[in-house]
């Protein structure tokens, strides 16, 4: 394999932190992933992604940035082994999931084509494809897209149940996430050990688990919203099943349309396009005048 050039900053020390493992293979496997990961992600970079755009600490002024320029700026690149493990064990979970739906003809969404590369919605699981009638096994899900053009915002949902009228979200839940996303609800679990200090009780935490992260519910909304709103896809609710990394357990949550809860990014990303068309920046809604590092990236980097 050619050698691949992989940026400087965080990046370049987890390369290296890599190199040193005590067994070449896999260390070899650690540098290959974090290669990968400096290659264009396919990732569209034109459009607001929901996922970023709910989140509390997402800048106007640095979406507005992103947009214009098509491009994340250079040192936003950077990830880490543990970080690509978490990403990719998500995607197998998703294809399993998925799997499961598909065996039973309830997943409608985009079917793509490894025969002529045709990507066609389908209600139920399609026996060949619509494009040039290869078999089912040439054709993988391709999940469902969710846009608002005009608003310049591009997702898609995990999945689609025209009988439910749901959308279908499929999570990992690992003590990472938790620890990101609610320390308060991770630090109820925490007991005293004699031998090895304080230690999350999975059981109890599992049980008490009742409903799906706030991110995770700010996201769905976004999407059920842009479903009847934008997609001509009538929606609900949300069906979120967790899959606990811990255990191997699994639980469901149901979450219904309320659309004000979208109200304000929607507007936010108006704003932003209005911004676009005129050329002239929005303020940074984060750090005020002098800025955030997300802004910030974009303007030292010109
Ligand atoms: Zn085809
Ligand atoms: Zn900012």
């Amino acid at each position: 394999m050619a050698s691949r050039v992989v940026k400087g900053g965080p990046a370049l020390t987890e390369y290296l932190n890599a190199s040193k493992s005590a067994e070449p293979l896999f260390g070899d496997v650690q540098k290959h992933v974090l290669a990968k990961a400096q290659q264009p992600s396919g990732r569209r970079q034109d459009v607001l992604h929901p996922s970023e755009i709910v989140k509390s600490d997402w800048c106007h002024r640095s979406a507005f940035h992103r947009l214009r320029l098509g491009a994340e700026p250079p040192d936003r690149l950077k990830t880490t082994f543990t970080r690509e493990n978490i990403f990719a064990e998500g995607h197998q979970t998703h294809t399993k999931w998925q799997t499961w739906l598909t065996e039973m003809g309830r997943l409608a969404g985009d079917w793509r084509c490894a025969h002529c590369g045709v990507v066609f919605w389908h209600e139920t699981t399609p026996t060949c494809c619509h494009g040039c009638s290869a078999p089912a096994t040439c054709l993988t899900y391709a999940e469902v897209p969710l846009s608002a053009d005009p608003l310049r915002i591009g997702g898609k949902a995990d999945g689609y149940s025209p009988r439910d009228w749901a959308l279908v979200e499929i999570k990992t839940l690992g003590l990472g996430s938790l620890r990101f996303e609610r320390p308060e609800f991770l630090n109820r679990f925490m007991v005293g050990t004699e031998e090895f200090g304080p230690l999350p009780d999975l059981t109890r935490l599992w049980r008490q688990f009742r409903r799906p992260l706030p991110a995770a519910i700010r996201q769905t909304q976004l999407y059920m919203y842009l479903a009847n709103h934008f997609e001509d896809l009538p929606t609900e609710k949300t069906v979120f099943i967790y899959d606990f990394k811990p255990t191997q357990e699994s639980k469901s949550f149901t979450v219904t349309y309320d659309e004000r809860f979208s109200e304000p990014v929607i507007e936010a990303a108006a704003t932003i396009v209005d911004c676009i068309e005129t050329d002239s920046a929005p303020p940074c809604n984060i750090n005020g005048r002098a800025g955030c590092a997300s802004c910030l990236a974009f303007e030292e980097s010109k």
